[in-house]
């Protein structure tokens, strides 16, 4: 109750301080770039919504799959392109981070997309136990739509090479619905944008993966594109129209015509930070420890195959094809010239790829985004002759970071591992069994969630012995910090313990697990079997520790002030951001407008609310 009622008052707050923004806007002198803006849009239309020339004609959300909130700092000596002009005419906020645990793909951009947190989007992870269905389902699934293939007959099940949360390199998830975004509880801010200024707003999304494309785009869109690392093809759904500028995009651009190329490096050799040879990596089939990288499939691959296809996303092509595809919407839709506000959405995701492969110490990594600054940099340009310098406003952040591969970690003397699920869940089953517990008593491990077999947790509840045998238990695995109980996270006011707060941030009762088990720091989630820990290699993310947790957010373009910001942010202040830049509302988001970085405010940042905290002080105690 109470929780409910200081949510309102919060929100009530938020829509007064934005009409206020509006109004303070609205009387400030106009610049000779505004003016001339206006005097195109008097003369385009009197009627349209977007007549106001402080409101932006295009907004942009671009993700970068994986790109830790560091990046930046490392790595921006190595950018000449669209990343450099992010960091020098954008407002970046520097501390941006998540504050919930589950920082996986799926959460990161429902988050960026709507500006709440999983507890109320509800998509808590990539995937997770249906216990109604008794079955894993991914985020995306929908059995009440069909997956389409802009060429050939589309695959079920999202579309990712990787095919799963934990960046083990396997194919297609569990899912053999199609795709759309019925599991995401709240609208996008795309949705909202739409359905509050008209029909002149064209909804646009693209990425190779469903879960990406889907969350930022929202229910109903004009255009929504993603990959089947399994066939190599484009497709979307029947929750969305059948775009035909895609269809002709695909077919013109076949991804069979980068087939035989070899990724080597961009820079020169001593443009890149740390070793050329990646420590233990996971990577693709047919590819080596460091560069060069060639794209020839499988050892016997007489043409375009699975690992060509794989090899493919773990690589910069995939990241400039995409860049084209959205170059290529914007003249066939004219986006950022119609009545009124369009929305596109581009969700980069080799680097993540690549990151599960080579981690983030990698010449890999580096050379991904160094070829993505310069694929950006001519998407700006490309923005700046179609829709206009100064028309469009561009929000760049990511969904999720990532922890070093723990072996190359390990060499510094650091304690760093994988945790075994299956460890853990033989664990569980040897503690029960004596019991008299029915085996198994459990259905799934999911990540950080444990799902008990239906009544097993019903009966552990009221089983004090047993279940503290089971958290004991799960505790002595190597690589668990600490246990809790769904029961301890659930709907509880904020504490001072940043860890339980992440979890509670995270947390969504008929998705999340009985259990949720947090890894000690630079502990990744390892899916191999017991007894072989270490098998896949290389490292993923999804912990609540700042290297997972931190991303950047930059904001650029019409009605923001550049400059470095070091107060506190989290990816969702995106949405509410852009809802005032835009003059609508959104129902519901925990996060805040970036006032600070708005162009005429007098906004200082506020006192950081329990749900936007900077979590770095939370991880001070825990993370090494
Ligand atoms: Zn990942």
């Amino acid at each position: 109750m109470a929780g409910g009622l200081t949510r309102f008052v919060y929100c009530a707050s938020q829509i007064s301080a934005m009409v206020l923004l509006i109004a303070v806007l609205a009387a400030l002198p106009v610049t000779a770039q505004n003016s001339s803006v206006q005097t195109a849009a008097r003369k385009n239309s009197t009627k349209d919504v977007s007549r106001d020339s402080s409101k932006p004609k295009l907004v942009v959300i671009l993700v970068v799959d994986q790109m830790r909130g560091d990046y930046v700092d490392k790595f921006q000596q190595q950018w000449t392109g669209g990343l450099k002009r992010l960091v020098d005419e954008g407002a970046w906020f520097h501390e941006a981070a998540y504050p919930y645990g589950s920082t996986e793909t799926c959460v990161g951009h429902s988050t960026i997309s709507t500006g709440a947190f999983p507890a109320s989007h509800g998509m808590i992870g990539n995937e997770w136990w249906d216990r109604e269905q008794n079955k894993e389902v991914t985020c995306t699934a929908d059995p009440s739509v069909k997956n389409i293939a802009y060429e050939g007959s589309a695959a079920p099940g999202g579309g990712d090479p990787t095919g799963s949360a934990h960046g083990v390199m396997s194919n297609n998830g569990p899912n053999s619905a199609g795709d759309s975004a019925v599991k995401m509880l709240i609208p996008a801010f795309a949705e909202e944008l739409k359905f509050q200024s008209g029909a002149g707003t064209r909804v646009v999304a693209m990425s190779l993966k469903a879960r990406a494309a889907i969350t930022l785009a929202g229910h109903q869109a004009d255009s929504v594109t993603w990959w089947d690392g399994a066939t190599g093809l484009w497709q979307t759904s029947s929750a969305y129209p059948q775009a035909p500028f895609i269809a002709e995009f695909v077919k013109l651009h076949p991804i069979k015509e980068d087939y035989g190329k070899t990724w080597a490096p961009l820079l020169p050799e001593s443009a890149y930070l740390y070793d050329k040879t990646a420590v233990n990596p996971g990577s693709p089939t047919g590819y080596g420890a460091e560069f060069p990288h060639p794209l020839r499939g499988g050892p016997d691959s007489k043409g375009p195959d699975r690992a060509f296809y794989l090899q493919w996303a773990t690589s910069p092509y995939a990241e400039t094809y995409l860049a084209h595809m959205a170059e290529n919407v914007v003249d066939k839709l004219k986006l950022g010239s119609g009545p009124g506000t369009d929305f596109l959405s581009v969700s980069f995701s080799s680097v993540d790829y690549v990151g599960h492969s080579f981690g983030p110490r990698s010449w890999e990594v580096q050379d991904e985004l160094a070829r993505l600054d310069r694929d950006l940099g001519e998407f700006f340009t490309h923005l700046d002759k179609t829709v206009g310098l100064g028309k469009y406003v561009v929000a760049f952040s990511s969904d999720h970071g990532v922890a070093p591969v723990p072996e190359d970690l390990r060499k510094t003397g650091v304690d760093a591992g994988r945790l075994n699920v299956e460890e853990v869940r033989n664990r569980i089953e040897q503690t029960l069994e004596p019991l008299h517990y029915t085996k198994p008593s459990v259905s799934k491990i999911d990540g950080a969630n444990v799902y008990f077999t239906p009544d097993t947790y019903a009966k552990l509840k009221s089983d004090a012995h047993a279940l503290q045998a089971v958290i004991d238990a799960i505790q002595s695995a190597p690589g668990v910090a600490r246990v809790y109980q769904a029961e301890e996270v659930d709907d509880r006011p904020a504490t001072r313990n940043p860890m339980r707060d992440a979890e509670a941030a995270g947390f969504f009762k008929s998705r999340s697990g009985d259990l949720l088990i947090v890894p000690k720091p630079y502990w990744i989630w390892d899916y191999s079997a017991p007894g072989k820990p270490g098998r896949n290699g290389g490292t993923s993310h999804g912990t609540p520790y700042f290297y997972d947790q931190r991303v950047p957010v930059i904001l650029m373009g019409v009605g923001i002030r550049r400059g470095k910001y070091y107060g506190p942010a989290t990816p969702g202040d995106i949405a509410p951001t852009l809802a005032t830049l835009c003059g609508i509302t959104l129902a519901t988001h925990e996060g805040r407008t970036l006032a600070e970085a708005l162009e005429g405010s007098q906004s200082k940042p506020g006192p950081a609310s329990s749900q936007t905290r900077s979590t770095s002080d939370a991880n001070a105690s825990s993370d090494r």
